[in-house]
């Protein structure tokens, strides 16, 4: 597979280096050329018609704004700084920013599989960042209220000094197999047929492997012995990283903990392709933006 899951692969550099110069920072947020991303309740600004490809503006739409934003460093694209700000206290976006006509936000979720990759990295990276700042106004040491260094990669406690900074929550999700068939679950309350790969957040203390054995057993009562990751995705609701596997079940025998799934099954390679492909049967898939899409598709095409 070329492509790698959605949400990876933004093409932007984060000049980690270069974050930390005041200096530097003042010049790119003064530069006529540096591109901004309005994030309004963590939708990303697009384009219209279509809304598909992000829609960034100079710093003039945001002038006039009472409090002023404070934008936040995604990174630099042949030489032009890119940032993200944060809307959120507008109560009519478009019409206040005077976009109305070319420009709308939209939920991420919705329009991530027609969303040309790389801005779809972009969306991802501005808009963990952006709720990142949005729940870390205090400090979790000693609930001072916090400040924006480093372009927005690091708040620092006015009061005691904590430096704080911008977390990710592993979650590892494995596509669970044995000869030609894969173990999927379904959780409530998803579209009717729906099923996908069994996922958990990994916990303190625990190897990727262990926690997929856990979680694994836990939801399914499936024994699993091999696990190798195939690849990891950025998933920005809020801020997590899907680690992807392929895990090899020992056992067969399906015990579903009804506390965390609605039904577990063994599903044979065939029907899973046919799901991939659209095809309307006893099987539903996740959208192709997702990991688990990603993973069942990774292990069907495998010889
Ligand atoms: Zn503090």
């Amino acid at each position: 597979m070329a492509d790698g899951p959605a949400f990876s692969g933004s093409p932007l550099d984060r000049v980690s280096h270069k974050r930390t110069d005041h200096a530097w920072l003042e010049r790119q947020l003064a530069d006529e050329k540096t591109r901004f991303l309005p994030v309004w309740r963590l939708e990303p600004m697009v384009k219209l018609p279509g809304a598909q490809a992000l829609a960034w503006a100079k710093w003039v739409l945001f002038e006039d704004l009472d409090p002023r934003p404070e934008p936040v460093l995604l990174g630099v694209a042949d030489g032009v700084a890119h940032f993200a700000v944060d809307v959120s206290a507008l109560e009519k976006p478009v019409v206040e920013l005077g976009v109305a006509d070319v420009a709308c936000f939209v939920e991420l979720r919705a329009v991530a599989s027609a969303m040309p990759p790389g801005d779809a990295g972009i969306a991802a990276h501005a808009r963990s960042l952006v709720d990142w700042q949005q729940r870390n106004r205090h400090c979790p040491a000693c609930g001072g209220s916090t400040r924006q260094v480093f372009g927005g990669a690091q708040r620092n406690c006015i009061d005691c000094s904590a430096e704080h900074f911008p977390r990710t929550n592993p979650v590892v999700i494995s596509a669970v197999v044995r000869g030609d068939r894969c173990l999927l679950g379904r959780s409530r309350g998803w579209p009717a047929r729906m099923y996908s790969a069994l996922a958990g957040y990994l916990e303190p203390g625990e190897t990727i492997e262990e926690a997929v054995r856990r979680e694994v057993a836990e939801e399914s009562g499936i024994v699993v012995g091999d696990v190798r990751y195939l690849a990891s995705q950025p998933w920005p609701f809020p801020s997590s990283l899907m680690i992807g596997c392929i895990a090899a079940a020992e056992t067969e025998s399906v015990l579903v903990d009804h506390v965390e799934l609605e039904d577990a099954r063994w599903f044979h390679r065939d029907v899973i392709r046919d799901a991939l492909d659209g095809a309307a049967g006893e099987l539903v898939v996740p959208p192709s933006f997702s990991i688990a899409h990603y993973l069942l598709r990774s292990w069907v095409d495998s010889p």
